[in-house]
């Protein structure tokens, strides 16, 4: 028997399930779904969405009858990854050689699950609740990841130094080891943090999720102001870090978006960016909102529907989101216009 796990069948079970034709999906975090699946399995469990029983399409689709998913397990009950099964190198993210982004071979590692921020337009596939990894185990992921070769991990928390203790123990322990990596977090916890420690303990690269200069003004949950941008990507320029920013182009009543003010801030902005454009995407709080506008009333049963809701959002946005993207493009701090300079 096949099963399915992650969050496209976390939320749209039914419809995931004939579009990759397996036998079941399992609801809930990848990993605790695929144990939780097995266990239910093995005891004889034959419903076709799992844990629950399967319900009729049209009941199944809508977010007051989801699917419960499986309980998280304990992040201590998980095994250890076994990176000797992994061809390590053939992996790679922006690593940092020089001081600019290149990309090469790359780890991963994630110490924390979860954000305790609410942004709307976000899919939070740990949710909202801040759940630590033992720092040993951490230690140990990323010693693993170097044994096998690498020099570079990414750490995939949404927030890194969200939690003061917790980050700054970890940095403290990552120190003299070696490795370099790259995190992402926000601008107010830059400002917060101790930004030199995360430079001895490796970090030579940290990504804001920056999004617009007007992010805080268009209801989305992200108060972030312009000036704690700017002061974010200084500060961990001057701890020698390289500063990245997540430009996000089309959130709803962006004025600065629909003014194109949003291309000459990208342009003065002393970091690399990258791009995207609002995906309105299942599991979040503005999907939910916006998505019926957009599917005849009601939400999306497939994930075509949901494909068409996003076209259909971006055709009717006041201004032409391609042309503005290709506008971001052709600055010389995009990151996709990063050259690393030629060894040697
Ligand atoms: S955008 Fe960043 S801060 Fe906001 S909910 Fe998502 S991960 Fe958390």
């Amino acid at each position: 028997r096949t099963v399915a796990v992650g969050p496209h069948g976390t939320h749209l079970p039914v419809s995931t399930r004939a579009e990759l034709g397996v036998d079941h999906i399992a609801c809930g975090e990848a990993d605790s779904a695929t144990v939780g699946a097995v266990r239910a399995l093995l005891a004889g469990a034959d419903a076709s969405v799992l844990p629950g029983a399967a319900a009729p399409h049209n009941l199944l689709e809508s977010p007051e009858s989801r699917p419960r998913p499986f309980p998280n397990l304990r992040l201590e009950e998980l095994a250890f990854p076994a990176y000797d099964l992994v061809p390590t190198a053939d992996y790679t993210a922006e690593v940092i050689s020089g001081g600019l982004p290149l990309p090469g071979p790359c780890g991963m590692v994630l110490a924390a699950r979860g954000c305790t921020y609410g942004c709307t337009f976000c899919h939070l596939p740990f949710g909202t609740k801040m759940r630590n990894q033992p720092l040993d185990r951490v230690v140990c992921e990323i010693e693993a990841q170097q044994a096998a070769g690498l020099e570079f991990v990414f750490f995939l928390d949404y927030v890194f130094g969200i939690n003061r203790v917790f980050y700054s123990e970890l940095c403290a322990r990552l120190e003299g080891r070696g490795v370099g990596w790259v995190g992402q977090t926000r601008a107010e916890v830059v400002l917060k943090s101790d930004v030199a420690a995360w430079a001895r303990a490796g970090c030579q690269g940290m990504w804001l999720g920056a999004e617009s200069p007007a992010i805080a003004d268009t209801g989305v949950h992200k108060r972030v102001s312009e000036a704690q941008i700017e002061e974010a990507v200084l500060k961990l320029r001057d701890a020698g870090i390289t500063p990245f920013a997540f430009v996000l182009l089309g959130l709803p009543q962006d004025q600065a978006c629909v003014s194109g003010r949003l291309v000459d801030w990208a342009a003065k902005l002393p970091a690399w960016f990258g791009i995207n454009q609002l995906y309105l995407r299942p599991g979040t709080a503005l999907y939910d909102e916006l998505a019926p506008r957009y599917n005849g009333g009601v939400l999306p049963a497939t994930w075509r529907e949901v494909q068409e809701v996003t076209r259909r959002y971006r055709a009717a946005y006041p201004i032409d989101l391609d042309q503005q993207q290709q506008r971001l493009i052709e600055l010389p701090n995009y990151l996709g216009n990063a050259i690393a300079p030629v060894a040697g």
